[in-house]
Parts: structure tokens; C-alpha cells; sequence
């Protein structure tokens, strides 16, 4: 058996891909999965580019590897994903104990081939390990056995860029189905890769290509499969998922939402994320015809709330289109929970860009709100531009906007104290509790039994806290 350890940054696109990846793997046999790096022979990093901090650490714990490596020598060390598209090289010179690089735009069905090959060899290498410790406790050291092994070694350890290309589409690319031991079955599907918007701050067009959609008959078989296979919730993932278009059909992402909700069965569908550039009242219209199905949990980034900004990004919509938007989520769905993200300490953002930004925060009253500080990120055009705000400042304002939101959160929280919501169990935290989610997302804890782990549940909310709610069993 191949002891196979995963780690993964960053988005639920790389949770998708890892998963993909992991149950691949596992569907080979002869590998399994470790909790611990110290036990695997091979070690998978799938990384994250987005910001600086990001992929710091990444290569922070890439460097940490090194001593597991000198200790065996026949681990292999791959790292995947976002930093692997446009770092390669950098990460092949600076990590010696490096393998391979794979990247997040690269063809999946190469490095699954490339995989396949690896695991047969790590089995055997392994195995003759075990060999030549028991030879060298007896001193009868088998020369045929030693040469095997450095003619493996050298295949094992040879860093390998993998390039080739290969058309065909892999079911690899569409992601997996995430199904631990007494957690919920969740699957996270792909819809599309890439990314052709190019806001001046990001480096995703570059670490995943150009915009590809995948066509909805394999999308839709694999959806049913998943089905089949007892998922309850399905996430639909792209890095702008309301520009999805059948390649052909030409049908966008609200003909596919209609046609996963009226496939059979009891489950919820989730999607992330919409570019406000893209959104459509028609999309709202269709969640909210089929609310038994799709979630009424709605992740619309605002990134700013200066125009002037927003301009700079790159975003191509303004903020009185943002909020009519966000208007017709409140009419359409007046019970959808929403979430943001925000930049803060964009190159050129003024006091006065920021508190429009604090604004909108007040106006829309987020449930959730994912903020960071600008990263400026290689090749993109941010990069380049004049940035005059010092750190204090950019630290105080991104303070100051989590606190004020807590406090949002807090009070978008406590009105929810007394409601009957429907949700579904995930799994039993390290607390004891169970945890639920309700289909706006949020988190319900209760006290009851594992067999509940994986179905729906009536929840009434006891009392109400910043992240969580707590709730009791409605029989
Ligand atoms: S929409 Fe903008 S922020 Fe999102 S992935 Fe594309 S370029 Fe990056």
C-alpha cells in the first residue's frame, strides 16, 4: 500500500480538484490515506496563489518537507495547483526535495497517468525497502536487488515537468465527492475552469487559463452519479460561475441550475461564485422557483464600494449596479443569507473609497464577509500601479471593517433566534456537537445522535453567537 498525504490551500476549486485527485488515487487500490506526513511515501500540495501570504505558506511548508525527505528517500514530493502553473521553475530550483510540479492549468489527464505510473513504482520500491532492511539485518545484501532499487530511485526522483497535452476531457477536471467516515457526502463539480475577467489584482487568469465551461451532459451525468452514490449537497464551482455557457448548447448558468434541480431526489445545490458582472435577475427567478433544491445563499463579491476603485480593478460594474442587484436578491429571496469579499488597501484607495466601502457594509448588512488586504501579485496590472498607503493605515481599515461586521454578523444572528429552519448534518465536531448548516449557510450546533450525520433536520434556533447558531430537534 502507498501511504498517500494531501494538503491543500486555498478555494473550494482546489478542494474540488484535490478530492478529484484523492478519490482517483484511492480508486486504484493500492493507495490509502494518511491523517499524518510522516507516514506517507507520497506527499500532495495543491496550492494557492492568490495572495503573498498565501504562498508563503506554501513554500513555508514545502521547505519543512526537506528533513522527511533526507529520512526517505523515496518519497516523492508533488506539488500541484495554482503557485505550480507560474512558478515551476522556482519551486524546482529553491526545493531540492521536490519530485514534480504539475500546474492548476495543465491537463489533468497527464498528471493522472503520471500518477497511476508513480503509485505501481512506490509500491515496489517500498516493497524493497522492506526487502533490504530484513538482508541488511541478516548481512546477506542481494546485489540484484540493490541495483532495482537505484535504477527505481533514479525514476522516482527524477523531477519531472510534466508537458504534454492531451484533448480529451478527464472526469478528473470536474472535481469529487468529498466522503469521510460519518461526515456528510458532499460533492464539489467544476462547472468551468479558467477565468477571462483579468481584475488588475488577480492572478488567476494566469494560474488557470482562459475561461472554459464543461458541457452540461457530462456535468448533469456526473451530477446524477454523485446522486446515486448518496451525495446530499452539491456545490457547482467556477471562478465566475454566471458566465457558464454549454459549449453546445450555448444554454448559461441559470438552464443549468433549472436542469440540477429538477433531477431526482432530496438534495441541496450551492454555487460559487458570481461575478456581479454577470448576475441576472433570471438566475434569482429560478432559485426562487426552486428553493426545495437550490439554496437561497448568495456569495457576491463586492471587492469595493468606490467606483473609482472599482474602476482600477477592473471590476467593469459600478456600485449602483451592484446594489440593484443585491436589491433583487432581497425582493426575490428575501431569506438568502449574503456574503462578500472585500479588498482593503487597494493601490489609490482614499479614506474616503474605504468608508464608501464601510457603507455598503451597513446598507447590505452581510452575513459574512471574506476581507483581506491588497497582495500585490506578479504579472498582474495592480502590480504596477502607484501605492501610497501605508501598512498602519491599510491594517487599521481592514480592524476596523472585521469588527464592525462581527458585530453584523452578531445581529443578523440573534434575529434568527426562535425560527424553525430546515438543515443538514455534516458531521460531529470535536466539541460533541452536531454540526448543520441551514441552506443559507449558516452554522446550527445541536446535541443529538451520529445517525443523524448526512440528513435533513428541522432545527428550531435556541440562541444565537457571532459564528454560530445553537438549535434543538424538532421531531
Ligand atoms: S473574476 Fe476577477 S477576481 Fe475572480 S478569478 Fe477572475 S480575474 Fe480573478
Amino acid at each position: 500500500m502507498v501511504n498517500l498525504f494531501f494538503k491543500t490551500y486555498g478555494c473550494q476549486a482546489n478542494v474540488a480538484d484535490s478530492q478529484s485527485l484523492e478519490n482517483y488515487l484511492i480508486s486504484l487500490g493500492n493507495v490509502q490515506v494518511v491523517e499524518n506526513e510522516n507516514l506517507a511515501d507520497l506527499i500532495l500540495i495543491n496550492t494557492c496563489a492568490i495572495r503573498d501570504k498565501a504562498e508563503k505558506k506554501v513554500s513555508s511548508y514545502i521547505g519543512q518537507l526537506a528533513e522527511l525527505k533526507k529520512n526517505k528517500t523515496y518519497l516523492n514530493i508533488g506539488v500541484i495547483g495554482c503557485m505550480a502553473s507560474y512558478l515551476k521553475k522556482e519551486i524546482l530550483t529553491r526545493f531540492d526535495h521536490v519530485s514534480f510540479v504539475f500546474g492548476a492549468k495543465d491537463d489533468l489527464n497527464i498528471l493522472k497517468d503520471y500518477l497511476h505510473d508513480l503509485v505501481l513504482k512506490l509500491e515496489t520500491i517500498k516493497e524493497i525497502y522492506a526487502h533490504e532492511q530484513v538482508h541488511e539485518q541478516v548481512h546477506e545484501k542481494d546485489n540484484k536487488v540493490k541495483f532495482e532499487l537505484k535504477r527505481l530511485k533514479k525514476i522516482i526522483n527524477s523531477k519531472n515537468v510534466i508537458n504534454n497535452k492531451v484533448k480529451e476531457l478527464s472526469d478528473l477536471s470536474l472535481g469529487g465527492v468529498k466522503n469521510k467516515d460519518k461526515e456528510l457526502k458532499q460533492s464539489f463539480i467544476n462547472i468551468m475552469t479558467g477565468c477571462n475577467n483579468y481584475c488588475s489584482y488577480c492572478i488567476v487568469p494566469f494560474t488557470r487559463g482562459r475561461e472554459k465551461s464543461y458541457p452540461s451532459n457530462i456535468l448533469l451525468d456526473r451530477i446524477k452519479r454523485d446522486l446515486d452514490l448518496g451525495v446530499k449537497e452539491i456545490t457547482l464551482l467556477g471562478q465566475n460561475v454566471n458566465s457558464y455557457k454549454d459549449p453546445v448548447t450555448n444554454n448559461g448558468f441559470e438552464w443549468l441550475m433549472e436542469q440540477v434541480a429538477n433531477l431526482t431526489g432530496e438534495f441541496w445545490v450551492r454555487f460559487v461564485s458570481a461575478h456581479p458582472k454577470d448576475m441576472t435577475i433570471d438566475l434569482l427567478k429560478v432559485i426562487a422557483d426552486h428553493q426545495d433544491k437550490l439554496c437561497t445563499f448568495i456569495h457576491l463579491p463586492l471587492q469595493s464600494g468606490s467606483n473609482k476603485i472599482l474602476q482600477s480593478m477592473n471590476r467593469t460594474y459600478t456600485i449602483e449596479k451592484y446594489m440593484e442587484q443585491i436589491d433583487w436578491v432581497k425582493k426575490i429571496l428575501p431569506q438568502a443569507t449574503i456574503t462578500t469579499d472585500i479588498i482593503v488597501g487597494f493601490p489609490g484607495e482614499t479614506e474616503q473609497d474605504y468608508l464608501m466601502t464601510r457603507k455598503i457594509i451597513e446598507q447590505v448588512r452581510y452575513d459574512l464577509i471574506y476581507s483581506f488586504i491588497y497582495s500585490p501579485r506578479k504579472y498582474t496590472k495592480a502590480a504596477l500601479m502607484l501605492d501610497n498607503c501605508s501598512n498602519e493605515e491599510k491594517n487599521k481599515r481592514l480592524q476596523e471593517l472585521q469588527t464592525r461586521q462581527m458585530e453584523i454578523c452578531f445581529e443578523n444572528n440573534l434575529l434568527t433566534v426562535g425560527k424553525t429552519f430546515k438543515t443538514l448534518v455534516e458531521k460531529r465536531l470535536a466539541n460533541g456537537k452536531l454540526l448543520a448548516r441551514t441552506k443559507g449557510n449558516l452554522r446550527v450546533l445541536c446535541d443529538s445522535k451520529d445517525e443523524l450525520v448526512g440528513t435533513f433536520v428541522k432545527l428550531k434556533i435556541k440562541s444565537a453567537g457571532r459564528a454560530n447558531l445553537i438549535g434543538s430537534l424538532i421531531e
